[in-house]
């Protein structure tokens, strides 16, 4: 890498002289001609095709989560400061609604008042380089921001808090125990805490006895220092926010009583049905709330799309042995030798995802990747592996966007809530992140 530009000198510029250097090294051309050649479709073998369910019931309301990210850098001046706005949105679509417009060139008002009716928004603000909260550390203040958001007041009902989402999934609130949550870290002093205690917000650490919120059993301290936060902070906080909308949805419903709402109902996710890294904490909790569930004789219809990323890669390479009204479940080997092309000891998934895989054709044009819920952690070889396939699968055709490619209306519209465009202008956010 290049350095950077500083006040007085220019940046340095990547030699081209050096380029051809590295052309004409004998080393890399020896290495270029022994690359093989790219996978070819026949070396993936037979995959398995099965028909995509027909005949199944419609969901009348499809709850969808998405949210959007944006950096601001203050441009001027020796000493750059950096913030991030993080706006979530949790939309719900009628399919009634929705069945009476134009799949094709649906009305842009129409789109609007359907988009305007229906959503319900988070934002929040991160400040990441050389900008305090008061006298905090950037370290202490993006973890007050963390506890302080999730108990955004714009979302208090208590119904539908954010906040108590967290707790029902820590302390597993829906089995009639007093369970700790997971345990984490402690940010102070880095030594193990054994969860808190059952449905408390905060506690004092019981080896240095500061203060610690439940939030902190998240781990965003873990990819921090002390004056300054990547910008992953952001995008990890969206990850656990969208997480939490969707849960939060399914709280209100599991806790109203009015269970057979479920069956009216599909969660939809923009992205995988997975949390990454040290954010994993929850993992636990929502495959064993998803499986009680199950046991009890209720169906959670829960569905991810991934529109990006090695699976997607892959759907693409092997489009042409897909055929109209089918879908393909690869399982951990497949995942492992033809998808990521690694060995690994552990099972594809298995720290990080609450839900399975496939690869699924609808009609002669739509493709895409889906995660569905399991419950426990499967190695899935077929669809009696995952909750409520046949619905989730059979009616995804109901709901297909002939706008963008591959694309979900009900994701489109959560997307168009959360999206940047709804936020003030980036230069607005600067007159701010200069002051
Ligand atoms: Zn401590």
């Amino acid at each position: 890498m290049p350095y950077e530009a500083g006040g007085r000198l220019g940046a340095e510029r990547a030699s081209k002289l050096s380029h051809i250097d590295v052309v004409n090294s004998p080393l890399v051309n020896k290495l270029i001609e022994e690359f093989e050649h790219p996978i070819d479709l026949e070396s993936l073998g037979e995959i398995n095709l099965e028909n995509i369910p027909e005949d199944q019931k419609v969901f009348s309301h499809v709850f969808a989560v998405d949210g959007s990210i944006q950096h601001i850098d203050s441009g001027q001046g020796k000493v750059l400061r950096q913030m991030a706005f993080v706006k979530t949105a949790l939309y719900r679509l009628d399919q009634n609604r929705l069945s009476k417009m134009d799949p094709f060139a649906p009305h842009p008002l129409a789109i609007r008042a359907l988009m305007n009716e229906s959503a319900m928004f988070h934002a929040t603000v991160f400040p990441l380089r050389n900008i305090r909260l008061g006298q905090n550390s950037v370290y202490d203040s993006i973890r007050e921001i963390i506890f302080e958001s999730l108990n955004d007041p714009k979302l208090e009902d208590e119904t539908f808090s954010i906040f108590e989402t967290l707790k029902w999934l820590a302390y597993q609130k829906w089995d009639g125990k007093t369970n700790r949550s997971p345990s984490f870290q402690c940010p102070h002093c880095e030594r193990d805490i054994e969860g808190l205690s059952y449905d408390h917000d905060k506690e004092n650490c019981i080896h240095c006895g500061q203060e610690v919120y439940l939030s902190d059993m998240l781990g965003f301290h873990l990819e921090m220092g002390e004056d300054s936060a990547p910008g992953s902070v952001a995008s990890s906080y969206m990850m656990i926010h969208e997480t939490l909308f969707l849960f939060a949805g399914i709280r209100y419903l599991w806790q109203s009583g009015q269970r057979d709402l479920f069956d009216k109902c599909l969660f939809l996710k923009d992205g995988p049905l997975n949390l990454r890294s040290q954010y994993v904490k929850l993992i636990d909790p929502i495959r064993n709330f998803l499986k009680f569930a199950f046991e009890q004789g209720t169906i959670i219809y829960l569905c991810g799309q991934e529109k990006t990323g090695m699976f997607v890669d892959h759907l693409n390479l092997i489009s042409r042995k897909l055929k109209p009204n089918t879908y393909f479940i690869p399982d951990n080997d497949y995942i492992r030798s033809h998808v990521q092309q690694r060995k690994a000891e552990e099972q594809y998934g298995y720290r990080t995802n609450y839900g399975n895989k496939l690869f699924v054709k609808i009609g002669d044009h739509h493709q895409m990747v889906i995660m569905i819920a399991t419950g426990s952690y499967k190695n899935s070889k077929s669809k009696d592996d995952f909750i409520g396939f046949d619905r989730i699968v059979g009616t995804l055709k109901y709901f297909l966007s002939f706008r963008h490619e591959n694309a979900l209306v009900p994701i489109e519209m959560a997307h168009g809530v959360a999206s940047l465009s709804t936020y003030p202008s980036a230069q607005i956010f600067r007159l701010f992140a200069n002051l």
